[in-house]
């Protein structure tokens, strides 16, 4: 089993001013065997500090860890069944890449004949063959990638830790690299914990997200639950591009009165939230729920505003639209099949089908 458990971590710094800091605050979760589990949120949020704690290169100041059945709370890093792969690659420059994917195996004292085979093998999985007796700067970055990706592959190990592998890539390689690593996933049937700040990395690679903001874990889910049913505002302002767009009002018998607008609200979603009757509430619209009353058979008899957009951003199969609700801009993802035009009002069907409910003091989602 290479299960991986915090029960009750937490991590702190010594700080030259503040005194102690919190870098990781009281963490639990299990990450199950064979799972690929991403660690998402935005820089400072303790995500790589809890990834040195599982490789045992940072210790934590409080809690257990285990890997498998086994307690690591003062295991050496050597002595965890681990093997990570650095944002920076860390390989060997004097080193060719047979030397350098046969390393941790010769530190071993492993044979001869298994290094050479182990290479091998994880040479073809990762189409490095015609590239073993080459320098890693005679390589792109991509293959460098990959060579770092091999040399933890030939451990073996329990469990790999991915420290923003690609962020070195540009886009293109990035998406192919992203491909590769989950199809290796697939093949190796590994336990896998991968960290990036990257929310659609996270969102294409992570079989599980787990999203934390200052030190504290916001959500651990699917990226479908995070997407469809996130527990709070952060997350759902993270996970999505654009973000999740948030309009305060107050909800009343089944509207919602924005500064602007009544919008409705489903019947079937109001008795989730009886208890917020005549109070202060954020709406949550994703901007693919604004959407362009012509794209829709037949016109609605609600939920229809007429903003003035402001902007008008161009992705090709999708038009970015801006426009005001109030204080509040808006952003609605409509399809380039209709024109739309700045300073133009345009008619919007805002669906309340697919709204989220939020408590503006706790930023909790409600219901
Ligand atoms: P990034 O995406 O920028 O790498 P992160 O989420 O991985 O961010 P961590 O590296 O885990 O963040 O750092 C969490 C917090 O702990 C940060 O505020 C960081 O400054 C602090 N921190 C990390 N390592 C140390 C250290 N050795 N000493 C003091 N503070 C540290």
């Amino acid at each position: 089993m290479s299960e991986v458990r915090f029960v009750n971590v937490s991590k702190e710094f010594e700080d030259d001013n503040k005194g102690k800091f919190t870098a990781v605050n009281d963490a639990t979760f299990t990450i199950e065997d064979k799972e690929f589990m991403v660690f998402v949120g935005p820089s400072g949020c303790g995500k790589t500090t809890s990834l040195r704690m599982i490789a045992g290169l940072e210790r934590q100041t409080s809690g257990d860890i285990y890997i498998g059945d086994r307690t690591v709370n003062k295991a050496h890093p050597k002595d965890r069944d681990i093997a990570m792969v650095f944002q920076d690659y860390a390989l060997y420059p004097h080193m060719t890449i047979r030397e350098n994917m046969s390393f941790g195996l010769k530190n071993l004292k492993r044979p001869k004949e298994e290094i050479e085979k182990k290479v091998s093998e994880a040479a073809q999985i990762l189409s490095l063959e015609n590239l073993l007796d080459r320098k890693p700067r005679e390589l792109s970055g991509g293959q460098r990638q990959r060579v770092a990706v091999g040399r933890a592959i030939v451990r073996n190990p329990k469990v790999f830790l991915f420290d923003e592998p690609l962020s070195n890539l540009d886009a293109k390689l990035r998406v192919q690299m992203r491909m590769e690593l989950s199809e290796l996933h697939k093949r190796l049937g590994a336990t896998i914990v991968y960290v990036t700040h990257d929310q659609v990395e996270a969102m294409t690679l992570g079989t599980r997200i787990v999203v934390m903001n200052q030190g504290e874990i916001q959500q651990i889910d699917t990226p479908e639950e995070l997407y469809k049913n996130p527990k709070n505002m952060f997350v759902a302002g993270f996970i999505g591009s654009p973000p999740m767009n948030f309009v305060r009002g107050r909800l009343d018998g089944n509207i919602v009165q924005t500064v602007e607008h009544a919008l409705v609200v489903p019947e079937d979603k109001l008795l989730k939230y009886a208890e917020y009757q005549g109070k202060e509430v954020v709406l949550g619209i994703r901007p693919e729920d604004v959407i362009n009353i012509e794209h829709l058979p037949d016109a609605p008899a609600q939920n229809v505003i007429e903003p003035v957009i402001k902007i008008v951003e161009h992705l090709g199969s999708e038009f970015l639209v801006y426009f005001g609700i109030g204080e509040e801009t808006i952003v609605g993802k409509i399809s380039s099949d209709y024109h739309m035009e700045v300073f133009k009002k345009h008619q919007l069907y805002i669906n309340m089908e697919k709204m989220t409910l939020f408590d503006p003091q706790t930023q909790m989602r409600i219901g």
